[in-house]
């Protein structure tokens, strides 16, 4: 086969692309997981870092003169009034303002630390995210002082800075009582500002179900866009679709609210939801049989995009649609395009469930490093030894750490620089069933994901890493290296013991 042309049906297996065909077929019988927000491989699959291991990962990769992107996680806190808002999987602790304080205090520390000894020498930043349980719970003197630490140990001036966070504590701080939060956001010395709020949904009762009541209503929200976009700060909404009983009236009638009320960037994510998820409501029988199809998900999610784009947005990754108007100008949003992009892009990770992946292309190596998940252990990591490294992974070569472009579109001679091979021909069959399941394109010279595609990204990823996953697995056993269940409490206590462990919340 040539590397421009796809393969034809001839040159494959037959016994590879049914196997396939067949396991395309299981993977879309179930609904999207979010994957993405983890990388490959998941944790469970990472050696735990002993503490002889953690000062020669310190050191392990040097960062290469590639783009930079930071990930700060101030602590894994939040405050619903519902434990876990019914069906979040992101890490998550009941919030405490003195334990928020100590947790983001030893995340000054990491960031200072770590920059110095990566050698990061004032390094320029792409984009700046400040994440996790409910980032806008710091305090904003404790926000200040992760800033200060960011800017004197890299360059943020021309870095994009978002934090995220629930809509009511922009502008009524738990602490302080008014927008500071805002305001800190508004001094920082860097090129664009956002903020991203966890709205879910609109409909009140849904609201109350969730224990967000507190979070702000439309109200809470329309007064918070206009704060933000008077200091020229942008402004994110993540909205959650085909929840259970949801009718798709209601998806439409949240996001064509969230456009009237002028949001630059929209956020779509199908609620992920399955028994054994370890969620609240995946113990729940009738959240489990008021979830839509998998076809019928499918559907709602067009109906909305397709709204989403008559009014004008454009969709930028498998969730994100942003405004023409901001996606074409200076505010274009950043972070997440270049977090797919292990190809081009090294992150780094600060704070409690940090996710730091460095590549060096020369040497075709790289590394993905998982901090500790929760926020006092890993105070408690930071105090003793300056790093809280949880589990790491050491990639042999660069075929892994690409795994995420295959959730966008790319030049497969970008690839084959990189890379030294096609990388349609390095799996001929299962590209093959992926084209015939209409989940992907091929032309001679690009890959692209269809927009069916776009939806059922969990499958093309969850296969092309399915057979790596597997050697993992069998290379940890056979060095013996297998993770100790005690190492996975900190994980399996967030996520049960579901692989879907990568998924959001707010
Ligand atoms: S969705 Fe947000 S507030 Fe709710 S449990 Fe998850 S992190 Fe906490």
């Amino acid at each position: 086969m040539g590397i421009s042309a796809p393969a034809s049906a001839s040159s494959l297996n037959p016994a590879k692309f049914q196997h396939f065909q067949t396991r395309i077929q299981d993977r879309m019988q179930h609904r999207p997981r979010y994957r993405l927000l983890q990388g490959h491989p998941m944790p469970k699959l990472m050696l735990h870092a002993e503490d002889s291991e953690r000062e020669m990962l310190l050191d392990f990769l040097p960062i290469q003169d590639r783009k930079l992107i930071i990930g700060v996680i101030p602590h894994t806190f939040c405050n619903p009034q519902v434990k876990d808002c019914g069906w979040c999987t992101f890490p998550h602790e009941s919030y405490s303002a003195e334990k928020a304080h100590i947790v983001s205090s030893r995340v000054v520390e990491e960031i200072e630390t770590r920059s110095r000894r990566l050698g990061l020498g004032r390094k320029e930043v792409d984009s700046i995210y400040f994440g996790g349980g409910t980032a806008n719970l710091t305090s904003p003197d404790d926000f200040l002082a992760l800033a200060i630490a960011l800017d004197e140990s890299l360059k943020i001036n021309s870095a994009e800075v978002t934090i995220e966070g629930t809509p009511q504590n922009f502008i009524d701080h738990i602490i302080t009582r008014d927008a500071a939060i805002l305001d800190v956001l508004e001094t920082l010395p860097a090129a664009s500002k956002r903020i991203s709020i966890g709205v879910q949904t609109l409909k009140p009762e849904s609201i109350e179900e969730m224990g967000r009541k507190r979070f702000g209503n439309l109200e809470t929200i329309d007064k918070l866009i206009g704060k933000a976009h008077k200091r020229d700060i942008s402004v994110n909404g993540d909205f959650l679709i085909n929840m259970p009983n949801q009718p798709v009236a209601a998806m439409l009638s949240d996001i064509e609210t969230a456009i009237r009320i002028g949001f630059d960037q929209i956020c779509l994510y199908s609620l992920v939801l399955f028994e054994g998820l370890g969620s609240t409501w995946s113990r729940m029988p009738e959240k489990l049989a008021g979830m839509p199809q998998v076809e019928t998900a499918y559907a709602n999610w067009l109906r909305v995009r397709q709204m989403l784009l008559e009014a004008g947005f454009v969709q930028t990754t498998q969730t994100n649609f942003e405004r023409q108007e901001v996606n074409q100008g200076p505010n274009k949003f950043r972070y997440e395009l270049s977090s797919f992009d292990p190809s081009g892009v090294d992150g780094i990770g600060f704070g409690p469930a940090g996710i730091t992946m460095i590549t060096d292309p020369k040497s075709q190596r790289g590394i993905k490093i998982l901090n500790t998940h929760k926020s006092m252990r890993y105070a408690e990591q930071i105090e003793k030894s300056d790093t809280a490294f949880g589990f790491w992974h050491y990639y042999a070569n660069l075929d892994d750490l690409l795994m995420g472009l295959w959730a966008r579109n790319f030049s497969r001679g970008f690839v084959r620089r990189i890379e030294g091979y096609d990388p349609v021909e390095r799996h001929p069959e299962l590209i093959e069933a992926l084209v015939e399941a209409g989940l992907l394109t091929i032309s001679p010279k690009r890959v692209e994901v269809t927009t069916r595609g776009s939806f059922f990204t969990d499958t093309i990823i969850g296969l092309l890493t399915e057979e790596r996953a597997q050697q993992i697995r069998e290379g940890n056993q056979e060095n013996q290296r297998i993770i100790a269940r005690n190492h996975l409490n900190d994980y399996t206590d967030f996520y049960g013991d579901s692989d879907d462990w990568g998924g959001g919340g707010m």
